[in-house]
């Protein structure tokens, strides 16, 4: 703690936000950021810009909702851009936000049960179903072991999400800390973090526990994240340990949303590029489809 709060900057030294930025209104563009000639923003096509990277195998072109929410929170509001700008501190969800996929339905899907999994982490994500019970159901389905894990993480790495990589250097620029807070298992994207430049000790996640002769036998309950209102009571500690005035969440599911309460994030950012939950982007401060709406703020 001492030695992230020591390398500090008074937040309001760090930016000096115009009332406006000077972009142009953002929009959603979901549909025409996909036409001929591939992504774009702004005009800009994505793999022309600086830092546009993804990792090995990922795909360049993220998976497109199918549709946006009803809702007016495309459009940030002064507010919401002036705690974006200020923020002290981003927590990220990683399936379907750091990364394009979801990794318990990827390690079933390894192990043979992604169907029945897939339709669990569904509901989980809506919020229908305690994140604990679905946590549990899905990996009594399959069981991994320590080995398949392993294999499944070498044959089918994670992938990154286009833009993740630019807009976290961004922001570290900026001397923001950057924490994953995940219900996934930080066995898993390990990688990810080392590849991103995030410290291990900036990870919340589950913990996969195995047996002697490598044996599925759980996971960890003690981690928060393994519980409903887990990265609630993850982020209200990363913000309280760190003594942070500003901490923004960015991710796609209920349990990321959880999170902007009282004591814990101050603003929800909703990231629907892979997965667009109308239920969650509609309670969201602001809803991005590419993480390059959130960067034209930060330039
Ligand atoms: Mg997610």
């Amino acid at each position: 703690m001492a030695r992230l709060v020591s390398a500090r900057i008074c937040p309001s030294q760090r930016f000096h936000v115009p009332l406006l930025p000077s972009v142009p209104p953002l929009r959603s563009h979901s549909a025409a950021g996909l036409g001929v000639g591939g992504p774009s923003f702004h005009g800009v096509k994505l793999s022309n810009l600086p830092g546009f990277v993804a990792a090995a195998g990922a795909l360049e072109v993220p998976k497109r909702a199918p549709s946006s929410p009803a809702s007016g929170n495309h459009l940030p509001s002064e507010e919401v851009i002036r705690t974006w700008c200020n923020a002290d501190a981003v927590c990220f969800d990683v399936d379907s936000t750091v990364c394009l996929d979801e990794g318990i339905d990827e390690l079933a899907d390894f192990c043979g049960a992604g169907q029945a999994v897939a339709e669990w982490t569904a509901k989980a994500m809506t919020g229908s179903v305690p994140f604990e019970e679905a946590l549990a159901a899905r990996l009594s389905l399959f069981k991994p072991s320590l080995y398949q894990v392993e294999e499944c993480m070498e044959k089918r790495p994670p992938r990154i999400s286009p833009g993740i990589t630019k807009l976290i250097k961004m922001l570290k620029a900026k001397n923001v800390d950057i924490y994953l807070v995940s219900g996934g298992f930080r066995q898993m994207f390990k990688p990810v973090a080392s590849e991103l430049g995030i410290p291990p000790e900036n990870i919340y996640a589950n913990q996969l526990l195995f047996g002697n002769s490598g044996e599925y036998v759980g996971f960890d309950p003690a981690e928060p994240t393994s519980r409903s209102g887990g990265k609630a009571i993850a982020v209200q500690h990363i913000r309280k340990k760190c003594g942070y005035k500003t901490v923004v969440m960015i991710g796609d599911g209920a349990t990321d949303l959880e999170a902007r309460q009282p004591g814990g994030a101050n603003l929800f950012i909703c990231y629907g590029g892979v997965q667009m939950r109308e239920a969650v982007a509609g309670k969201a401060d602001w809803v991005v489809s590419d993480f390059l709406e959130l960067m034209a703020y930060l330039a």
